[in-house]
């Protein structure tokens, strides 16, 4: 009895305690992932998904990097030119306050493209997902051109209610591709570009690709390595 009472008081005379009982009734919310490499189609299935959405009467909003401003500053773009109007932002805990307190509220479906590039990702989708029941769709890279995890995509991936992985087809012989090759010598992890520094590629030309381009970079490095030498002599006599 005394803590059915105490319980009671809790309700009635905490407005915090309050707020965070009411949240409880509120529709849970969901948290989907779409990963693959580069031109796989993540942008074409999210933008597919949220336009759905859209047109099922749900209130959208797309969110994608600012960092990535290949095609357009304020739209996501697909690599075949379909565009929707997106908040292009450097982080997604700025979006509640950019987007609006109110127009958050109303907010049910959230897309966010290129997700390797947002470092808070993981606390966002927890806070959109769990406490303010939105569905959030993220879709990225899951793998760098080295293969490594890729920035918090695969951290989410524990949070999700469903994951996707999407294949490209292979630039070179034309089967599944599951991975991004890197053409040039460049060797940060982010280098953003298209089809002029990267392709999908399958397991057996990822392989072969990478050991040519270690090979070539070992032989331009002994080649400069010959040419500072020689310089240094040259200086020295
Ligand atoms: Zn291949």
């Amino acid at each position: 009895m005394a803590s059915l009472k105490s319980s009671i008081c809790f309700n009635s005379t905490t407005a915090g305690g309050a707020a965070r009982i009411s949240s409880y009734h509120r529709t849970s919310g969901e948290v989907h992932v779409i990963v693959g490499p580069m031109f796989a189609g993540k942008t074409t299935a999210l933008l597919r998904r949220i336009k759905s959405e859209g047109s099922d009467g749900r209130n959208v909003a797309m969110i994608k990097s600012s960092k990535d401003t290949r095609y357009a500053k304020d739209s996501v773009v697909t690599h075949d030119g379909v565009k929707f109007p997106c908040w292009a932002l450097p982080n997604l805990m700025s979006f509640r306050q950019r987007f609006g307190d109110d127009a958050y509220e109303k907010l049910d479906v959230i897309g966010i493209d290129e997700a390797q590039f947002f470092e808070d990702l993981y606390d966002f989708c927890c806070t959109a997902a769990d406490l303010d029941g939105k569905t959030v769709i993220v879709a990225g890279l899951d793998g760098d051109y080295l293969r490594r995890s890729f920035g918090s995509v695969l951290d989410v991936i524990p949070l999700a209610d469903t994951v996707t992985k999407l294949t490209a087809r292979c630039e070179l012989c034309g089967k599944k591709a599951f991975f991004t090759l890197r053409k040039t010598e460049e060797t940060r992890t982010e280098l953003i570009g298209g089809a002029d520094v990267y392709m999908p590629v399958c397991r057996q030309h990822y392989v072969n690709g990478q050991a040519v381009i270690e090979a070539t970079r070992s032989v331009l490095e002994s080649r400069k390595l010959k040419t500072d030498t020689h310089l240094e002599v040259a200086s020295v006599v």
